[in-house]
């Protein structure tokens, strides 16, 4: 393997923890504390998003990130990740965060006014900084959850250097790290992260920039990612493949009409 491949460093991307919340990016607590359980007992080193950027080749290291900063990380993912001695990473909407209205945006909004609405409120400002003390990394994850593809250049600096600058002002922290709501990047995003003062950034798999640390593949774990579909999910050759330029695009097709037994 090449120096600082993927494949050495495992991330993944969760969203929400629940045990009611039967949205696709909710696990359930008890899911979440097998996943955690299987991949530490595995030897997995846990470390922060921007580490496992930055993990030395061979060096084996996982990342647990969530998206979107919802209560339930707090109420449910944290204990188990504190039982396990283990930090993780949020990345933050920044113009949604420490207010007490439910998130909302293209994926999520279908769940508004409904039982399950109260899932979609997020974080604090003062939790997520009693996080950051507790060794947690907080990243930005823009300002209002945009497809940053879609922006022009000067909404896409809007989004990308506010959402930062907020996040250090809150925090009293360096604000390396950003996850692009839905992996949505490509070369002129990844750039225009580079230029707004982002050193890492968390994509989803089929980058075809595999190597660069502003586009580093996450495998994202969903509701039905339980016992053999999360244990192939996580493993050292499919990702391999997943970020080969040779066989990830084939396989993520595969994986997205599910003929793929993952
Ligand atoms: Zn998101």
């Amino acid at each position: 393997m090449s120096p600082g491949s993927p494949a050495d460093a495992l991330v993944l991307c969760y969203h929400a923890v629940s045990p009611t919340w039967p949205a696709a990016l909710s696990v359930t607590p008890e899911q979440f504390g097998r996943q955690v359980g299987r991949v530490l007992s595995s030897g997995y080193d846990p470390v922060t998003f921007a580490a496992a950027v930055q993990a030395r080749p061979g060096e084996k290291v996982v990342a647990f990130t969530f998206d979107d900063a919802y209560r339930s990380v707090l109420e449910q993912a944290h204990p188990v990740l504190d039982r396990a001695g283990a930090p993780a990473t949020v990345f933050v909407p920044t113009a949604h965060a420490g207010t007490p209205r439910p998130m909302a945006w293209p994926g999520i909004e279908h769940w508004l006014g409904g039982r399950h609405e109260r899932e979609l409120v997020p974080l604090q400002w003062p939790e997520l900084s009693d996080l950051a003390a507790a060794g947690w990394e907080i990243g930005s994850h823009t300002q209002t959850h945009p497809r940053l593809t879609t922006l022009d250049d000067e909404g896409l600096r809007q989004e990308l250097v506010a959402s930062r600058e907020t996040c250090e002002q809150r925090l009293g922290q360096a604000c390396p790290s950003i996850a692009y709501p839905y992996g949505d990047v490509d070369d002129r995003v990844a750039h225009a992260a580079e230029q707004a003062g982002y050193r890492f950034g968390a994509a989803l798999p089929g980058s075809p920039r595999a190597h660069d640390p502003l586009r580093y593949p996450r495998v994202g774990i969903y509701h039905r990612d339980r016992r053999w579909r999360f244990e192939a999910k996580v493993s050292r050759p499919l990702r391999r493949a997943r970020s080969s330029a040779w066989t990830g695009p084939a396989l993520e097709a595969a994986i997205s009409r599910s003929k793929f037994p993952l």
